[in-house]
């Protein structure tokens, strides 16, 4: 049996937990925070709820996982640490440093970071070729791909030993061969972020009519037909002839956007904030939630008939 521990239970960690636990994995969970502590078993039960929507096999028994108050606790014999703490880059690697004093020579230390190069989270632990990336997406428990990152010291057979353990958890493990910053997923969901915020800005579309036309579009058709292979379906002639007066009138800002820096700076963070592109009562937030999971979960059986 696999024994892990997850550092940090924020969005991703109690939906992680649950992934884990349901494998069949030990799992300890570690959060600097006493209140997210105290709010962890009631959302890794809520994900629960969901995996059995999904009809995930729940090889956990009745081993629960354990959410303990420290670090060093939570690490204590873990073959696997997964580090889940914000995205900062000089936390991440205080916290891989901590941990690396704390575990043993064969703990493989994964990082669950969207997209900070991992060679940057190799700098500081004694033992780089044990650092990886492990992407999850969110939510963590229902989106079944993980990018494999290797930095330029992890070994390959810490690749091979994560490609191996991300199949064991029923997900899809899918290995990025450069360490490149954003990885693959974000990189692509960065590109059309930033194409559709410019959208919104210049007028173009309004942000409801901007969901529903990306949603209902190629956001329904690219869950079924990848790019490459909807490259294929379109033509590539039909490519080389848009790409060719269209690439160049694409947003190609290097900063982020106006819109988003004068929300971010009054503190409009969006659904934890009760506002942001739009605006959402607690009662709402929840409610979406729950309708987002089940929509999710109805996609993900359809697409895997
Ligand atoms: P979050 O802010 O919701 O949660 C982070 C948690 O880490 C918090 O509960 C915080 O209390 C805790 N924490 C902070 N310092 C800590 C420490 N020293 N020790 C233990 N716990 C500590 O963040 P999140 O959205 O869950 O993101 C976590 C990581 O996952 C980030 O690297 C992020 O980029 C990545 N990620 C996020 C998403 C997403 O959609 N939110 C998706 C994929 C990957």
């Amino acid at each position: 049996m696999i024994r892990t521990a997850v550092i940090g239970l924020g969005t991703m960690g109690t939906g992680m937990v649950a992934t884990l636990a349901r494998a069949g994995m030990a799992v300890s969970a570690y959060d600097v925070s006493a209140d997210q502590r105290a709010n962890a078993l009631p959302a890794i039960s809520a994900a629960n709820q969901v995996l059995n929507a999904l009809g995930m096999p729940d090889k956990g028994g009745d081993v629960a996982p354990r959410i303990v108050d420290s670090l060093a606790d939570c690490v204590a014999d873990a073959d696997l640490v997964i580090e889940n703490v914000p995205e900062k880059l000089d936390l991440k690697v205080e916290v891989l440093h901590q941990i690396d004093a704390l575990v043993s020579g064969s703990c493989v230390l994964a990082s669950d970071t969207s997209g900070i190069p991992i060679t940057k989270l190799q700098a500081d632990v004694s033992a780089p070729g044990r650092v990886i990336g492990m992407h999850w997406s969110n939510p963590p428990h229902i989106i079944p791909i993980i990018e494999v990152v290797a930095g330029a010291q992890t070994s390959p057979e810490t690749v091979s030993w994560m490609v191996e353990t991300v199949t064991g958890l029923n997900m899809l493990p899918v290995l990025v061969k450069k360490d490149v910053p954003g990885f693959v997923e974000n990189r692509i969901l960065y590109a059309i972020m930033r194409e559709a915020v410019d959208l919104v800005e210049k007028g173009v579309i309004d942000a409801e009519s901007l969901d529903t036309c990306v949603s209902w579009g190629i956001g329904y058709k690219l869950a079924v037909v990848g790019p490459m292979a909807l490259l294929d379906m379109a033509g590539l002639d039909i490519y080389q002839a848009v790409g060719s007066y269209l690439n160049e009138d694409l947003c190609a800002r290097k900063d982020v956007s106006a819109l988003i820096a004068e929300k971010t700076g009054r503190g409009d963070l969006g659904m934890k904030t009760g506002g942001g592109m739009f605006d959402y009562t607690p009662e709402q937030v929840g409610e979406l939630r729950a309708a987002r999971a089940k929509k999710l979960v109805a996609v993900r059986r359809a697409l895997e008939t």
